[in-house]
């Protein structure tokens, strides 16, 4: 089921992906203009919302230019290769690290798969590769003219060192991804508080790089965050603080309660606990906290990754 558009304001609007079958977790924006942008898509099973999105835009998929990817991983980019078949002129932007792997996606989806084992298609779907002549690799500092606006790219690691954070000149907002934090908003938590959680997921998280990216961020001064998961916030600084408070919180918890031959379950028993005791002092407790259990597990198995290996 495909949900109605959502107008975000300054001429850009968001499709909800419904990844997982959830709604208000990933979203895709869409950018109408002289040069038709979609940034993110989703998982392949994601295209008919995507496509339904483009849609209610008004936009027929053969007058997309670019679908722009802030990183590689699949709930971002896991739809690349399906959705340049389905827009014949469409360029896929993206970090020049990922633009290998989008075209030779091998080693992307033997990354996911140790991640997410048997269930990697039921909750992505297929991964196409996307031709090597259809993608554009931007550059640290890179713009891209869409006509009455520009986009700006950054390389925002931390996350992902394959991310980019992308500045738009139109409605000065930036599109972080994954670098500042998954909003966990109202529909979610039933808080009225969004709580900003760090998604810390193997294998490239690291505390150090992801402040230097929010610095960053912080430094160009948007007036609004777009996050990968989900939708916008407009108290930027205050998504800034979060996500560097705890960044250096769940470094710090990991290396207190690590031990040898801990299992990413136990941590995340331990980051659970952590977070739910950190959103009543902040926010409030969710409605429900299974909510969280997602990520949870996956930053547990990230945080430990990165001890291990640091
Ligand atoms: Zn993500």
């Amino acid at each position: 089921m495909s949900r109605p558009l959502i107008d975000l304001g300054d001429g850009i609007y968001m499709a909800d992906l419904m990844e997982r079958g959830l709604s208000g977790r990933t979203g895709c924006y869409i950018i109408p203009g002289p040069r038709n942008t979609v940034i993110e898509t989703g998982g392949s099973v994601s295209l008919p919302q995507w496509t339904d999105g483009l849609r209610q835009a008004g936009i027929s998929p053969d007058r997309v230019d670019y679908i722009i990817v802030t990183h590689i991983h699949l709930d971002h980019a896991g739809g690349a290769g399906s959705l340049v078949r389905l827009c014949p002129r469409a360029r896929v932007v993206v970090h020049p690290r990922g633009a290998r792997h989008l075209a030779d996606p091998g080693r992307l989806i033997a990354g996911a798969r140790a991640v997410y084992g048997d269930r990697l298609e039921e909750l992505f779907g297929v991964v196409l590769p996307v031709p090597a002549d259809r993608i554009l690799a931007v550059e640290h500092g890179a713009s891209l003219d869409l006509g009455d606006r520009t986009l700006n790219f950054y390389h925002t690691p931390g996350h992902a060192k394959h991310h980019v954070s992308i500045f738009d000149s139109g409605g000065r907002g930036i599109f972080t991804g994954d670098t500042a934090g998954i909003r966990y908003h109202k529909e979610l938590t039933g808080l009225e508080q969004d709580y900003i959680l760090p998604t810390t997921t193997p294998t490239d998280f690291d505390p150090k790089a992801t402040h230097e990216s929010v610095e960053l961020l912080r430094s160009l001064n948007p007036a609004k965050v777009y996050h990968g998961h989900f939708g916008v916030s407009t108290d930027v600084e205050r998504v800034f603080r979060e996500t560097e408070r705890l960044v250096d919180a769940f470094a710090h918890l990991t290396e207190n309660v690590y031990r040898p031959n801990m299992t990413w379950q136990e941590m995340a028993g331990h980051l659970k606990s952590f977070v739910l005791d950190d959103m009543k002092q902040t926010v409030g407790l969710p409605k429900d906290d299974t909510v969280l259990d997602a990520d949870m597990d996956l930053n547990a198995m990230g945080l430990l990754h990165w001890l291990q290996t640091r």
